[in-house]
């Protein structure tokens, strides 16, 4: 973890604590979207057990600063990835075993500016986007 994002964290009011430094090394490390059950069995493993809540609280004021996102997928559950700076990506998701990948994009702006601008046209403002790629995993491809 950066010293950098620290700094940056601490400006924006969210103190390193061992909780939020836990929390954004799991985020990163999983390569891809976690749900709350998925954050706490991996803390678990560690012999960390934060309250429920207090990680909760976390992942609100983290995607309140557009540092997490929260996305909602085809079983019903909510899941959550670091967005923050050089994170930027999409996702990947297996119609057949719901296995899911964090597709990282850097490409992308130029799309959605020109997008957005003709949304903008007919009122609408958008603040952010998010791509889910469909298909077929490897293991679900051989079978
Ligand atoms: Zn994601
Ligand atoms: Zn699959
Ligand atoms: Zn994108």
């Amino acid at each position: 973890m950066t010293k950098d994002l620290e700094k940056q964290l601490e400006k924006k009011g969210v103190y390193f604590t061992h909780l939020v430094k836990e929390l954004i090394t799991t985020l990163v490390k999983a390569k891809r979207p976690l749900s709350i059950e998925e954050i706490l069995a991996k803390f678990n493993r560690k012999k960390f057990n934060p309250h429920h809540s207090s990680l909760y609280r976390q992942l609100f004021r983290l995607s309140a600063l557009d540092m997490v996102e929260e996305s909602l997928f085809s079983d019903g559950i909510k899941r959550y990835c670091f967005i923050y700076e050089r994170n930027h990506h999409h996702h990947f998701e297996c119609n057949k075993c719901g296995y899911l990948e964090n597709v990282p994009m850097k490409k992308c702006e130029d799309i959605t500016i020109k997008v957005s601008k003709k949304l903008k046209k007919v009122g609408h403002t958008i603040t952010s986007h998010s791509f889910t790629l469909k298909g077929l995993c490897s293991k679900c491809t051989c079978i």
